[in-house]
């Protein structure tokens, strides 16, 4: 990756970590731990109420097992008090009165009472219809004639009604060996199915009394349509039912996921003294409706927490830092676009930022007060380099922009301009005569009385270089220019200068005059062009002459110096 890729990603990289993304990553890590322990406690809660859900409802499932092995007690004490009964009776008739007597009213359970022969035809029964019904085919007789003990049937179906039932049987053999009687109990389904009744009506909890083979014999009011289904062809069940079937334990409970996906928890306990089980579903799903709608809400609250930190977060670093540094930036801005006025407003800003915006500030103010001197040193300068320093009049350059000036003050007033050159006469001479500070004094004084006259004459006096001076005249016509330059030369003859190797034996001056009323197509350069041209001619007219452009005018005596 080339070295500019990769600064362009770190620039973008800083860009997207600005002040306000780092402030929020702040917040969130401050109060990320917060919400992941609120969220944990949460899930701890949901998983602890289960567990209790699923602990309370195996000790229901416990108690109604009990209640149910009450039952089955109850019948077997009734069984066993009528085996005794029919042992000790000494003919059947006797037997059987007695029987019916005994049936206690207030075992409800108990729907009838037989007493079955050897040859498995019923002998003797509390209800007259049953008398003579042959049960030899039941596995329950049989059972109960091999074990010579109390045995409890599976789910039938009854002969005589053909109603769902479960038969109880206690053999006469164990208490007389020689007996072959058997003593039976039908016993109500209804009632075992009301006994858990404290198990139905309850969102996501099923429970049913299953015998040996699977197969409901009893259930709570809201699930009787399970009684005398197979567990295994009950589909919220149906996975466990193997299981529940085949372990060895009288209780326990097991985890699994039903055929609607739903993750549920069997607990089961067998009835003592029969191969019934009561089995006791949890759907917790439907269990943890309540938690899970907590635990929503406390997500829900969590976020509106974040969103709110979050907001403060920026809400904070726009007014703590964002705005501050754009107060700063504005004011930087303005300072750097010239407005020299501009500092930044410390009321509004946080204390933090006041002693950095009276820092800027007083920078602001020393910059501007180091500018204002910067641009007055400048102006000095600028005067020093148009001033010749042995004259003490503009030099060439000061001359130069003058003109540039006047041009075009004349051109726009449509008034004439003119210039006069003044050129020392045999000035080489004069310093090899009298010495160079003899010749610099010589040009001090003729730059005076050059000066005092472009002061009377409104005319703008420089030293154009060596020993050569102009005088720009504003608005003057060519022969008011013609007669300043006699002036000058008349001047400079009055000085009264000796130079004795000159052939005027005094310091004279030549003098070139043009005029002109600039226009477009002339420019400044054209007016010294033709004020050098007549300079040229004085001088070739003999010296202390003053010529104008375009023709000679001589004074009486140039004329007689120069011929
Ligand atoms: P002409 O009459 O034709 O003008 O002759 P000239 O000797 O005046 O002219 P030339 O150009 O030959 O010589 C000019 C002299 O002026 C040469 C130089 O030494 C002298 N000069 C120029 N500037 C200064 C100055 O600042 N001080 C002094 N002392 N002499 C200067
Ligand atoms: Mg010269
Ligand atoms: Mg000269």
């Amino acid at each position: 990756m080339s070295r500019f890729t990769l600064n362009r990603k770190k620039a973008k990289l800083k860009k997207l970590l600005g002040i306000r993304a780092r402030l929020a990553l702040l917040a969130l890590i401050l109060v990320a731990p917060l919400m992941l322990d609120r969220a944990r406690s949460l899930e701890d809660t949901r998983s602890k109420q289960i567990s209790h859900a699923s602990e309370e409802f195996a000790e229901l499932a416990q108690h109604s097992a009990d209640a149910q092995r009450e039952v089955v007690s109850s019948v077997e004490t009734m069984l066993k008090s009528a085996a005794y009964i029919r042992a000790s009776a000494g003919g059947i008739a006797s037997g059987c009165d007695l029987l019916r007597q005994s049936l206690p009213v207030n075992l409800p359970w108990i729907r009838s009472l037989l007493i079955v022969g050897g040859d498995g035809h019923v002998q003797c029964a509390t209800r007259n219809e049953l008398v003579g019904l042959d049960l030899s085919k039941r596995d329950y007789l049989k059972k109960a004639r091999e074990t010579r003990d109390f045995v409890v049937s599976d789910f039938l179906f009854a002969i005589t009604t053909d109603k769902p039932t479960v038969i109880a049987a206690y053999p006469v053999s164990a208490i007389r060996e020689d007996s072959k009687a058997v003593i039976v109990a039908g016993i109500s389904l209804n009632w075992m199915s009301k006994i858990m009744a404290n198990l139905g009506g309850r969102p996501g909890i099923s429970a049913a009394l299953i015998d040996s083979t699977g197969t409901v014999l009893a259930a709570p009011a809201d699930e009787a349509s399970l009684i005398g289904r197979r567990l295994d062809s009950i589909p919220l069940l149906a996975p466990i039912a193997g299981k529940v079937l085949n372990t060895d334990k009288n209780e326990g409970s097991i985890p699994f996921v039903a055929a609607d996906n739903s993750r549920r928890i069997v607990n089961f306990a067998r009835i003592p003294g029969t191969q019934s089980r009561l089995i006791v579903s949890i759907d917790e799903t439907k269990v943890s409706a309540a938690i899970n709608r907590d635990i929503r809400t406390a997500y829900l609250q969590l976020c509106f927490v974040c969103v709110f930190v979050l907001l403060g977060a920026l809400v904070a670093a726009e007014n703590l830092i964002i705005y501050p540094v754009e107060v700063m930036a504005t004011a930087a801005k303005r300072f750097g676009q010239g407005d020299w006025s501009a500092r930044a407003g410390r009321s509004s800003l946080p204390a933090e930022f006041v002693p950095l915006a009276r820092a800027f500030n007083a920078m602001a103010a020393r910059l501007g007060e180091r500018e204002r001197e910067l641009i007055a040193a400048n102006d000095r300068l600028t005067v020093m380099a148009s001033i010749d320093m042995l004259s003490g009049l503009a030099n060439r350059r000061g001359f130069q922009s003058r003109l540039d000036f006047e041009w075009m003050k004349a051109q726009q007033c449509d008034t004439e301009l003119s210039l006069l050159l003044i050129d020392v006469d045999h000035f080489k001479l004069y310093n090899d005569t009298y010495g160079h500070p003899e010749g610099d004094a010589c040009l001090a004084r003729l730059s005076e009385t050059l000066a005092g006259i472009a002061a009377d004459t409104m005319g703008f006096a420089s030293r154009y270089g060596g020993e050569e001076f102009c005088l720009l005249l504003p608005n003057t016509p060519a022969a008011r220019a013609l007669e300043i330059g006699e002036r000058v030369r008349q001047a400079a003859l009055a000085q009264a200068l000796p130079h004795v190797t000159s052939i005027h034996q005094m310091v004279t001056v030549s003098v070139g005059v043009a005029t002109t009323k600039p226009n477009d197509t002339q420019r400044p350069g054209d007016l010294i062009e033709a004020a050098d041209a007549a300079l040229y001619a004085a001088k070739h007219r003999g010296r202390n002459a003053v010529v104008e452009h375009g023709f000679v005018r001589v004074t009486d005596d140039s004329m007689t110096m120069a011929s």
